[in-house]
């Protein structure tokens, strides 16, 4: 019989082999690919059902309806909540930024030097750095979250300088677009402006033993475009709708 759960683990293993092949074909290790199901609106108990199949990184874009899931999925099943590594992925205001660095173990959607000191400040230091990400708003979208890729550099010298926060690459959205070449071109940028950044941090740290580790991910590529995002270099993609199905209204 055909269930939202077992259709939900049936396309989550359809999507697992297809970032496999296409990690494969653009002659990179499958394992360097992270898949990140996105569970915003989803209930937990789709979450757990996931969870219990073996998913261990889920995405969030709100952040009380995320605290919710994780309270419930601790009394609900503590060993499985334990197991999960959540992401946040959407706009950050700066009266959540004492949340997100409490109960979150990454945060791939940082802009702004007051929201990077907010979440460094607030890290609970025996939780060790938060892994973050800056956005790029690589499509110049004015509705969009994210800094300009030429603003991008000195967000990075900010947060690489930070205590409590871990620099860990660039995140990025592009406006939606159905030509994969071009699908593929957006998130190129990227990639070289993540490779410009490392080449800058490292020559900028010297021989010194302080100098940041270079940055190691690059977030990008959705249901629509995980492909072209995958042959681009992609280390984690952002994955809702094709893993969970439409997202409850
Ligand atoms: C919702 C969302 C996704 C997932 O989108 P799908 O099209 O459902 O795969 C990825 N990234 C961000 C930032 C999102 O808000």
């Amino acid at each position: 019989m055909s269930t939202p759960e077992n259709d939900a683990l049936t396309r989550l293993a359809d999507v697992r082999q297809d970032l496999a092949t296409c990690a494969t074909a653009a002659s990179r290790d499958p394992d360097q690919v992270t898949l990140v199901a996105v569970s915003k609106r989803h209930p937990l108990s789709r979450i757990l059902e996931l969870a219990a199949a073996g998913q261990r990184d889920f995405g969030e874009n709100y952040v009380d309806e995320a605290l919710a899931k994780m309270a419930d999925a601790g009394r609900e099943a503590p060993d499985l909540a334990a197991a999960i590594t959540w992401h946040f992925i959407g706009r950050i205001q700066s009266n959540k930024t004492r949340a997100l660095a409490e109960h979150f173990d990454w945060v791939h959607s940082v802009d702004r030097a007051k929201i990077a000191d907010r979440l460094s400040a607030q890290r609970p230091p025996e939780l060790g750095p938060l892994n973050c990400l800056i956005e790029v708003n690589v499509s110049g979208e004015a509705s969009k979250g994210g800094v300009a890729p030429e603003d991008t550099p000195a967000l990075a010298r900010h947060i690489a300088a930070l205590p409590n926060l871990r620099l860990r690459g660039l995140m990025a959205l592009p406006a939606p677009e159905s030509d994969r070449e071009r699908q593929e071109a957006a998130f190129a940028v990227v990639r070289e402006l993540a490779n410009r950044i490392n080449l800058a941090l490292s020559a900028a740290g010297g021989a010194e033993a302080s100098a940041p580790a270079p940055m190691d991910v690059l977030s990008m590529g959705t249901s629509g475009d995980y492909r072209a995002a995958i042959a681009a270099g992609a280390t984690h993609v952002r994955i809702g709708t094709a893993v969970f199905g439409a997202r409850p209204a």
